[in-house]
């Protein structure tokens, strides 16, 4: 408000000054003025020479003469009606000259001039104050102070990824209590980058950094600082570390910093590209033009470190990297507990299951888990959430939702049962797989079955055998459809191409094959999203001899399967019949179905199971306990 008082005042000013102005001119412009009568008077003695009419306003001028009352003498008087007066002196000998009325015209002019002036200040000033509070709102909108209601994280609401917590302890130890380390002249790291997939609480921990500190906490994107125009996210930044040192000790944390320090030679769309740099190099400048006295430390994350630009990287701006990595099971368990702690769980759940049940999960992806579950809970009426709702919240998050209405044929559902069953199978026959969990053949999201294994542990490694025998389950769905049914479905899509890029890897990149050697053919310039993988330059020959090697290592898994399947046909028969039914089975109930399956071990008098369609309902019998 204070700039649009200011421009107001600004502008009273030079109208004081004009207006001033006017009026010394037209007071030096002034004539006498004389009345009516005594114009009337002058008339009707003939001394007049010249009249000049402007409106109603007549100025007067005397011949020099005799009778006139002064030689040579001008001034001025208003008619009451110019016309009749002209029409009086046609036959006088006078001059009469008519003026447009021009100082009416000025005053108009300098009016509508002064109006437009007047909006034109108003209008810039309130745009000035607009952006300026748009500025300082940038800033502070962004800005967490520790006692101002916020609520606060803190290294109690992390868990499962110490080592990354143990790396950032110093800096809050630092950011508690600057002098220690300043006495002994140790300098501490300006900025620290956290890289990781998303979701594994990057942001999280950065929080949690300011709020065991205690300091105050600016949060940005990096998207924040690129805006159309060029120019405004350089400004953003030397904003942003301005206020920050009036803050410090502080914490500015910079989410997704590759959307303004991505690599900038791996040029995008030339106008992009020139803002991102700027804002880029002036984030730079300013990340050198602060000392470690000045207490600020700037966190980044993000889940691309490949593409950010190396100058970044450089000492004195993020020299600390700290990868934070999806947990392991025990990270798991820790953060269920944490997310657990907030929904009313029945007392017989056991978390550490739960933490088996989901390898891979990130900490985004368990706090949705714990979340899905509840809402499972409460859809179904119950007054607290057990394991069954964990694991179809899992379900509903791996693969989607249940998609109960869709309509199959008969003779689909069949196909299908097959093909899962020839999963199964395999998977429970080979050594060395991850134990079974589920099948299914109810479809959900995109796939139309499932079958789902579950390991034991993360596994970190993979051994050959281990990746041979996971390409025979792939390719078990087809080989049970070949076998039983004597044809071929679209249904293996899926398989094929997951066997095919393990298949390739094993020969291309992890040197699996005896004949190709341990020599790696494709490199992978991924970041932690899986990007894409590329083959290395090589002879003809070369390509051609890897082409051979994968076809091989397939059809052998795939020989292998078909032989497993064959060998255990009853079993396939018995287990897809029973899939149709009830479209669902756990490991339990496979293991029933295994045992009736071998005649020997059945223990029902009337059952035959290999042959008689009551020997599946006597199977049926047992599993619908
Ligand atoms: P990122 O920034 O890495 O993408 P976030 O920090 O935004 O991930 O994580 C999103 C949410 O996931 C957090 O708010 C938190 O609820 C949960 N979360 C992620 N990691 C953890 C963890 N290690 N401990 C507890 N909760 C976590
Ligand atoms: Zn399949």
């Amino acid at each position: 408000m204070a700039i649009l008082t200011r421009n107001l005042f600004i502008l009273f000013l030079i109208t004081l000054f004009f207006g001033s102005g006017y009026l010394v001119w037209t007071i030096e412009n002034r004539l006498p003025e004389r009345s009516y009568s005594e114009f009337r008077y002058c008339l009707k003695n003939h001394d007049i020479s010249n009249m000049t009419f402007t409106g109603n306003r007549v100025v007067i001028s005397h011949r020099a003469g005799e009778t006139s009352t002064s030689p040579g003498f001008t001034y001025k008087t208003t008619v009451p009606n110019p016309e009749e007066l002209i029409a009086e002196l046609k036959d006088k000998d006078i001059r009469i000259v008519f003026n447009k009325d021009r100082s009416e015209f000025i005053l108009q002019a300098l009016g509508l001039f002064y109006i437009i002036l007047l909006i034109i200040v108003i209008v810039l000033s309130l745009n000035r104050i607009k952006k300026e509070e748009e500025k300082s709102r940038f800033t502070t909108d962004k800005l967490v102070r520790p006692n101002d209601g916020h609520k606060i994280v803190t290294f109690k609401d992390v868990a499962g990824i110490p080592e990354a917590l143990e790396e950032l302890l110093e800096i809050i130890e630092f950011l508690r209590n600057p002098d220690q380390f300043s006495q002994v002249g140790a300098t501490i790291p300006k900025g620290v980058l956290l890289q990781g997939p998303p979701g594994t609480g990057k942001t999280l921990v950065a929080r949690a950094i300011a709020g065991e500190a205690g300091v105050p906490f600016y949060s940005f994107s990096g998207s924040d600082f690129v805006e159309m125009f060029v120019g405004v996210g350089a400004s953003r930044v030397r904003d942003l570390f301005k206020e920050a040192k009036k803050n410090a000790p502080c914490i500015v944390f910079i989410d997704e910093i590759d959307a303004v320090g991505g690599s900038r030679s791996s040029g995008s769309s030339a106008s992009g590209s020139d803002e991102r740099s700027q804002t880029l190099n002036a984030l730079l400048v300013e990340m050198d033009g602060f000392t470690s006295t000045d207490n600020i430390i700037v966190l980044a994350a993000t889940n691309r470190p490949d593409i950010l630009d190396s100058a970044l990287r450089r000492p004195g701006r993020f020299d600390r990297q700290v990868t934070i990595l999806p947990p392991d099971i025990v990270g798991r368990q820790k953060i269920l507990q944490i997310h657990a702690a907030k929904i009313k769980t029945s007392p017989d759940l056991d978390l550490s299951q739960i933490a088996q049940m989901c390898p891979g999960f990130t900490g985004a992806d368990l706090a949705n888990l714990v979340n899905e579950a509840a809402l499972m809970a409460a859809r179904s009426g119950k007054s607290a959430v057990d394991c069954t709702d964990f694991e179809l919240a899992r379900d509903r998050i791996l693969m989607g939702v249940e998609h109960k209405g869709m309509i199959m044929t008969e003779k689909d559902r069949s196909i299908l049962a097959y093909h899962e069953a020839g999963h199964a199978i395999i998977a429970k026959t080979l050594p060395e797989a991850d134990p079974l969990h589920k099948i299914t053949i109810i479809p959900r999201g995109s796939a139309l079955g499932q079958t789902q294994q579950l390991p034991l542990f993360d596994r970190h490694a993979y051994s050959y055998i281990y990746l041979k025998n996971r390409i025979t389950i792939l390719m078990g769905g087809r080989a049970a459809e070949d076998i039983a049914l004597n044809q071929r479905s679209t249904g293996a899509q899926g398989d094929i191409l997951q066997a095919t890029e393990i298949a390739t890897n094993m020969i291309c990149k992890w040197g699996m094959s005896e004949d190709m050697g341990p020599q790696a053919f494709i490199v992978d310039d991924s970041g932690f999203l899986g990007g894409s993988s590329q083959r290395l330059p090589m002879a003809d020959k070369t390509a051609r001899d890897i082409d051979s090697e994968i076809k091989t290592l397939l059809a052998t898994c795939y020989e292998n399967a078909a032989t497993i399947i064959s060998q255990k046909f009853y079993l396939l028969k018995n287990l897809a019949g029973i899939l149709v039914q009830v479209e669902t089975l756990d490991n339990e109930e496979f293991d029933i179905i295994v045992a009736c399956s071998d005649t020997n071990k059945c223990n029902s008098e009337e059952c035959d199971c290999y042959t008689c369609p009551a020997g599946q309902s006597c199977i049926l019998s047992k599993i619908k306990k």
